[in-house]
């Protein structure tokens, strides 16, 4: 059987659908994977402080729903969902200007280093396997003293 290029588009395309309906399905306790960008995660040592508390997207002054890229820490908004609520997608926009991957989700760090991490690269939520490292890097001087202060996972790496 000999498929047209219009043909094999339709089918791929059908197949894609059933493919994120199936992602959909299964994404209540679905595991979530490392992302394949904290291995060697890029770092700006670009000065930029970052207060422990009192954050505000650095383009809109929202207070809540923002995110920290971990190459730059820039704190910016979450996206904007259908009924308008939500941020106004600056970390998004972010991401499409300078093209670094992952950020963290700021009020979800917890004393043992996890948090929720986005991969904008993988457009999904991953797991940061270097994350404490990561954040320390952005934060300077500021998060993990707030949040780490010789916790065990601090004092493992760093006391
Ligand atoms: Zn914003």
């Amino acid at each position: 059987m000999k498929l047209s290029a219009k043909g094999i588009m339709k089918a791929e395309s059908a197949l894609k659908v059933a493919r994120l309906e199936m992602e959909s399905a299964t994404w209540e306790g679905e595991e979530i994977l490392p992302s394949k960008h904290a291995d060697g995660l890029a770092q700006l040592d670009n000065g930029r402080k970052i207060p422990p508390k009192g954050w505000k997207c650095e383009r809109c002054d929202l207070t809540s729903n923002l995110w920290m890229n971990l190459t730059d820490g820039a704190i910016l908004c979450g996206r904007r969902f259908f009924d308008g609520s939500g941020g106004n997608n600056h970390a998004v926009d972010h991401y499409k200007e300078t093209k670094y991957p992952l950020a963290v989700k700021l009020g979800t760090i917890t004393p043992d280093g996890q948090a929720d991490v986005f991969s904008y690269a993988e457009d999904n939520m991953v797991k940061d396997p270097h994350l404490v490292k990561h954040l320390v890097r952005t934060s300077q001087d500021f998060m993990f003293i707030y949040y780490y202060n010789c916790s065990t996972t601090f004092k493992k790496i760093f006391c």
